[in-house]
């Protein structure tokens, strides 16, 4: 029914993304040998003539980013093509002090880095496999900071340190239909990238999304600047609704250029689009074509690691995990490194304890993360942490609503013998501590245990109650049993 009813609200919708991103792993800017980080850096620090755009200064290619570019797109099985040349994308704005962006251009005899390549997503537990268009580098121009919002703000400062940071920028085709697909695509992207270690797309900045969106048989619109990943969803929803409700008025739609406002959240007509032919696209004659060998690709392909896909189905075969559990442990490079240090680092372990670990790594771990808006690197929880854990509740030392309690402190390092030592909350085991407690219980809640012949459900309220006695400590299946002994007197 869900499922339905979003298929007619979206199947008429047609989404292709274009996602700029930062290689923010590289220590110097695409053409120049300035500082590649200028986050948190005094403004129009990291500049020189070349990222300035002086007359009379020439660039020179930054090999390393010709290496990431290629990282990428054999992880996203695109055609690598074998030389490329760099274009002039000419358009005036403050930006782009030499009033030019140099990029790459698959027309006019030029081509992109790579061409083609895929993504494959998973919604509604249905497989589907996003093709891409192709991936290009081009330089990043400088930082605008707008006072307030950007159509409003009286006057823009410039910051030049990010001018020249080298952006890949990935095309897809426009083979989305909503904007969950959307969101799929770009998780999937994201960890992709995390993988090939060319950027760090957690921090501030480091992704920009263009989204084409229209409704079949009429004009699109583009949303520019979508500046995060999380954003993308809310801002296509959001499009997709101004389309639609034009449409129904009985008015058309023309082709623009849009400006995603995430203070506001809604999307502003800028101007009417500007077509390709405004861009005056011309070789760019200050660098040479660059080559790829089939020699270099064949070393960067050496010294990839494993990708998600590949690793999700070794998962399946190495700790005989579930497909979905496997495929959203991989998701995250850190998480699933995580995982396999701690699974590996215990002899002992077996396909029991390679569940719990997942289940506790995705659980209380990841819901921990995700409410400090924290990564599990920058926490000092270790693999051997959990392992310790896992094995003090297997072998009845602590029960697993007890080991809960704990994750605050876990986070912050300490031990779990001294967490456990100090809580004073190991585990209650002995039957006759038990029976006192349920003795009292029951004295104290006769109208439950009076209850219990017409509604069985008030056993669960009772072993709950010596539960929150005793903070959880006690064994849940000792307690039962002893309860229902009393239940039946
Ligand atoms: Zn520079």
């Amino acid at each position: 029914m869900e499922v339905n009813k979003m298929n007619s609200k979206y199947e008429d919708v047609i989404i292709g993304l274009e996602v700029h991103i930062q290689l923010t792993n590289l220590k110097t800017k695409l053409f120049c040998s300035c500082n590649n980080e200028y986050r948190g850096k005094e403004p129009n620090t990291h500049v020189c003539p070349i990222c300035l755009g002086l007359p009379g200064s020439l660039p020179v290619i930054n090999k390393i980013s010709v290496e990431f570019a290629t990282r990428l797109a054999l992880a996203l099985g695109c055609d690598i093509n074998e030389s490329f040349w760099f274009f002039r994308k000419n358009y005036f704005y403050p930006d782009m002090a030499k009033n030019f962006q140099i990029s790459q251009y698959n027309k006019a005899g030029g081509r992109a880095f790579a061409d083609g390549g895929k993504i494959t997503i998973k919604l509604n537990s249905k497989k589907k496999e996003l093709q891409l268009n192709r991936i290009h580098l081009e330089e990043d121009p400088a930082r605008l900071v707008h006072k307030g919002s950007i159509a409003t703000s009286p006057y823009a400062l410039v910051d030049y340190n990010r001018s020249g940071v080298t952006l890949i920028e990935i095309v897809s085709d426009p083979v989305m239909n909503s904007p969950e697909e959307a969101r799929e695509y770009l998780k999937q992207l994201k960890s992709i990238v995390q993988y090939t270690e060319i950027s760090d797309l957690d921090l501030d900045g480091s992704c920009r999304v263009d989204a084409n969106i229209s409704i079949k048989g009429h004009a699109r619109s583009e949303v520019k600047n979508i500046n995060s990943f999380k954003e993308v969803e809310r801002a296509l929803k959001w499009e997709i609704q101004r389309q639609k409700n034009l449409l129904k008025r009985g008015k058309e739609l023309i082709q623009e250029t849009r400006h995603w406002d995430d203070k506001r959240r809604v999307t502003i007509g800028l101007r009417t689009k500007e077509f390709e032919k405004d861009y005056r696209y011309f070789p760019e004659q200050d660098l040479v074509p660059i080559e790829i060998t089939k020699d270099f690709i064949e070393q960067v392909k050496k010294k990839l690691p494993e990708m998600p896909n590949a690793r999700a189905k070794r998962f399946q075969k190495d700790y005989q995990l579930s497909e979905f559990d496997s495929e959203i442990l991989v998701l995250d490079k850190d998480i699933a490194d995580f995982y396999e240090n701690g699974v590996k680092s215990e002899k002992s372990f077996g396909p029991d304890e390679y569940k719990q670990y997942c289940n506790w790594l995705m659980g209380d771990i990841s819901r921990w993360l995700n409410e400090n808006n924290n990564v599990i690197k920058e926490t000092k929880l270790t693999p051997k942490h959990l392992v310790d854990l896992i094995k003090l509740i297997n072998e009845g030392e602590i029960t697993g609503k007890i080991a809960k309690t704990f994750v605050n402190e876990m986070m912050k390092g300490t031990p779990i013998l001294e967490i456990v030592k100090k809580s004073g909350k190991s585990r209650i085991a002995d039957k006759n501590k038990i029976t006192k407690i349920v003795e009292e219980v029951i004295k104290e809640n006769r109208d439950i245990v009076n209850d219990y012949q017409k509604n069985p459900r008030a056993l669960e309220a009772l072993i709950g109650k010596c539960m929150k006695k005793t903070k959880g400590q006690l064994d849940p299946e000792i307690t039962r049993k002893i309860v229902l002994e009393f239940l039946k007197k």
